[in-house]
């Protein structure tokens, strides 16, 4: 509960009109996540200004508001406080409510395990005590205040967690709320992109332990090697636990030893100086837990909380979502959702766990993109694969990353059909869904920005359970995922590949097979990805164009059969061999060569003869060399010829044409179907022959536009619930206001208010001859002004009020009610939509 008087009194603030609520439940710093009566701090981040969102807080519910500036809009029945720095109140607050409440603070610090760290603390705590469990909604030092909002008087005890995002920040955090008991988790490997080494990591925990007064108490895990030496130089008293299943397997002051992982507890024994307890437990899953647990007893020790009252005490916890938090998932497996954040060693000891408790069924792993790994992104891949080699019985990985893993682990021995390599939520659960009995274990891990909950949701049995999954707040749906240090940068939305994929197949039914062209980086929308995700959603054939994008694919652990439409050098038949590659076939020397190297190879080379009903303009076999050609095919054994093909480059602007040569196809396969050649695949659709010409289907289509919800052209519509799958954006990164004198623009009504933007040409922002023409601000059209530079680009915002720098800029999708569709902008620029999405350079990174 937090008093208007208190606030007053910390930040030397005033009272901006009459004061209306004087008590507030609770602070709030995201408008969107205001609930009702809360005051609302209007914070400066480097993500943005708090004060443009008071009016957005005060419609959710606020009913007070901290500031800088007041508000320009109605406070009527509103409480409004102005000061000097919103931060520095917070903080001042902060220090005052302490000693005004007289609160003992136990801080607990660490790179995972914190929240449950607390929670148990919390839980032995209060068998005595009253106590507070303060919640975290922002690391940092500004995240201690926001947590404190709820603290009343009657709390004796405050368990916080002291999470830091630089170093230096812990001892500020210390200053700031005076911990007598500093509890430290783990130094593991999670936050490093800020610290950049573990040693750095440590430094900041020793902070912590050396900021305590001399009454105080620090609270160590002995298990941990950085954690451990903290304990042998702390300068007030220390308790320590471990586990005997780790090393040194003795020392620790707290010992549990016959530890015992159970699917639905944990069992121990537990040894404390010359005392013993037997056969004790926690409903708590993991060698991770049951450290928190320890340190929980060690605490409630020192506050005078028996370790029987403890250990009864926290045989009552209950799961934390997201937090190896056992639900009952889909054919009546357990589902086990640890899908809240991960460092390595926590996967690694979340797999052990995986491994020890398994019996009859599958233990299987659904693991995500790890987030802050720092320079150590490169090994964990491979470390936490040979893990998951080792124990698993199926692995699905999610994410660029994770797919690392799942790599790591088919190099380690594991079967290949017992690795799913998938890019969203929905295909990694659709990968395991259906073959889940109710002896399997699925666990699910991933870094909080992979929000693998999204994939626990689609595997709940019983729907309503999702409310016990993390980030089920509406927050997390509002916000946008991080932004990539390059400030534009593309968002695709695989989800959109997918449907459309599952449309298509729908369309074309099932005799007929789906092969999804990739060329060209999948058209920008990045190849692996695409692939694995059309794959996993009924494509059965992939197409490129060339052999180095094919080996990209390979090299990423696709196995699917892969058909380069292209020219492929003869003396690179080897790596065709090697990779099991299908090549297009239309010139008799070269297939001489292929002939004779499958020969050598002793293994056939796998190929589609391609024929050109064009005249020239693609590669292929003229019509008149057909018999020719196959008369030779005779001759070279080695080849397997698979399938047989053309292109069809009108059909998106005259169906008609396109039906002849459909015709003209089947007339020049048939004959040689009835001199004996098989042909498993016959094919000639592209995108818009697929939907709009059934008879130029045969058994198999060539899709690529109508994949990334691209309409063909106008004559040939997609149908209308296709969804484009790709947006790119940028950010306002300069506004200038211009006055006449210095007009750069000498247009007769010239632009009062540019903003430039950090996108040009080096990105794919075309230039020349033509370019876009407008872009999309603040749920706005804004013109491009001027040349397009290398890489900046300014537009008009005169009309638009309120644009903020920072703010997003849409170039190609949809903002608010108004959309730039990849049609219009391939107008602007005179060429196609497959040409706009892929000039969008590859230095402008990917976001799934
Ligand atoms: C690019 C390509 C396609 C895909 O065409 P869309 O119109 O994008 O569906 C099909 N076949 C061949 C040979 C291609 O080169």
């Amino acid at each position: 509960m937090i008093n208007l008087y208190d606030i007053l009194e910390a930040a030397d603030g005033q009272l901006f009109g009459e004061p209306a609520a004087q008590l507030f439940p609770n602070f709030c710093y995201d408008a969107h996540a205001v609930q009702k009566g809360d005051l609302y701090v209007a914070m400066k981040t480097e993500h943005g200004d708090g004060h443009h969102f008071m009016e957005k807080a005060v419609q959710n519910g606020a009913a007070g508001i901290m500031c800088t500036h007041p508000p320009t809009f109605d406070t009527d029945g509103l409480t409004v406080i102005v000061m000097r720095n919103v931060e520095d109140a917070l903080l001042r607050w902060t220090r005052l409510i302490l000693q005004k409440y007289g609160t003992t603070v136990i801080a607990v610090g660490g790179s995972v395990g914190k929240t449950a760290t607390q929670h148990a603390i919390a839980q032995v705590l209060r068998r005595a005590h009253t106590v507070y469990v303060g919640q975290y909604m922002l690391s940092g030092r500004l995240g201690l205040p926001l947590a404190l909002g709820k603290l009343t008087a009657e709390d004796r005890f405050a368990v916080l967690q002291f999470s830091t995002t630089h170093v230096g920040e812990m001892a500020e955090l210390v200053e700031l709320a005076r911990p007598i008991v500093g509890v430290v988790t783990t130094v593991q490997h999670r936050h490093l992109n800020h610290f950049g080494s573990l040693e750095a990591v440590a430094q900041e925990m020793r902070a912590l332990v050396h900021g305590l007064p001399p009454e105080g108490l620090a609270v160590l895990n002995f298990d941990d090697e950085r954690v451990r030496a903290l304990a042998a130089e702390a300068p007030v008293p220390v308790l320590t636990v471990g586990l005997d299943i780790a090393e040194p397997t003795f020392g620790a002051d707290l010992l549990a030893y016959n530890v015992l992982m159970d699917a639905d507890k944990t069992g121990f024994d537990l040894r404390h100086g010359q005392t013993r307890h037997l056969g004790r437990w926690i409903p708590w899953l993991g060698s991770a837990h049951l450290y928190s647990a320890l340190l929980a007893l060690a605490v409630g020790m020192s506050y005078g909380i028996p370790l029987e009252d403890g250990l009864a005490a926290l045989t009552e916890l209950e799961p934390l979502p997201g937090r190896m938090c056992p639900l009952e998932g889909t054919g009546g497996a357990l589902l086990v959702d640890d899908s809240c954040n991960a460092s390595l060693e926590a996967v690694l000891s979340a797999l052990d766990w995986l491994g020890a408790v398994k019996t009859q069924g599958r233990a299987i792993a659904v693991l995500g993109d790890l987030d802050d790994l720092g320079a150590h992104t490169p090994l964990a891949p491979v470390l936490i694969g040979q893990r998951a080699a080792a124990t698993l019985d199926m692995l699905v990985t999610v994410g660029d990353l994770a797919a690392e893993i799942g790599r790591a682990a088919i190099e380690e021995g594991m079967p290949r059909e017992r690795v799913a390599l998938t890019f969203n939520p929905s295909d990694a659960a659709h990968a395991i869904q259906n073959t889940l009995g109710p002896q399997d274990i699925v666990l699910v891990k991933g870094g909080e920005n992979a929000r693998l909950e999204r994939v626990v949701h689609h595997l709940l049995a019983n729907p309503q359970d999702s409310a016990r999954l993390v980030r089920q707040t509406g927050l997390y749906e509002v916000v946008t995922a991080e932004r990539p240090l390059r400030p534009s940068w593309v968002v695709v939305d695989l989800q959109a590949v997918a449907y459309n994929t599952r449309r298509l197949k729908d369309i074309v039914g099932p005799q007929v097979a789906l092969m999804a062209v990739v060329k060209g980086d999948a058209y920008g929308h990045g190849a692996v990805a695409v692939s694995t995700t059309a794959l996993n959603n009924g494509a059965h054939y992939l197409a490129v164009s060339s052999l180095d994008e094919a080996l990209a694919l390979r090299t990423a652990g696709i196995s699917a059969p892969i058909l380069v439409d292209g020219y492929v050098p003869p003396w690179a038949a080897r790596d065709v061999l090697h990779h099991n590659l299908t090549v297009a076939l239309y010139d008799v020397e070269i297939a001489r060569l292929f002939n004779r190297a499958a020969e050598e190879a002793d293994q056939p080379i796998r190929a589609h003869v391609k024929l050109d009903l064009l005249g020239s303009s693609t590669f292929g076999l003229s019509p008149q060399d057909v018999t020719l050609f196959f008369r030779n095919m005779a001759h070279m054994p080695h080849l397997h010829i698979e399938g047989i093909y053309a292109e069809l480059q009108d059909a998106h602007n005259d169906l008609e044409a396109a039906r002849e040569h459909a015709q003209t196809f089947a007339e020049l396969v048939a004959p040689l179907r009835a001199a004996g050649f098989h042909f498993r695949y016959q094919h000639i659709a592209n995108s818009a022959a697929a939907l709009h010409l059934p008879e130029a289907r045969f058994n198999m289509v060539r899709v690529g536009s109508a994949l990334y919800g691209l309409p063909p052209a106008p004559l040939t519509p997609l149908p209308a619930d296709f969804s484009p799958a790709l947006e790119w954006k940028t950010v306002i990164g300069q506004i200038k206001h211009i006055s006449h004198q210095n007009a750069p623009y000498n247009a007769p009504n010239s632009p009062r208010r540019v903003a430039l933007l950090p996108v040009g040409f080096a990105d794919g922002f075309r230039r020349s001859p033509f370019g876009w023409q407008r872009v999309l601000v603040h749920g706005e059209y804004a013109s491009v002004l001027g040349q397009v530079g290398l890489d900046v680009t300014a537009i008009d915002i005169s009309h638009i009020e309120g644009v903020e720098v920072g703010e997003e800029v849409v170039l190609l999708g949809r903002q608010g009610p108004r959309v730039l569709t990849v049609g219009e902008i391939a107008e602007q620029l005179n060429t196609t939509p497959q040409e706009i999405l892929c000039a969008v350079l590859a230095r402008v990174p990917r976001l799934k």
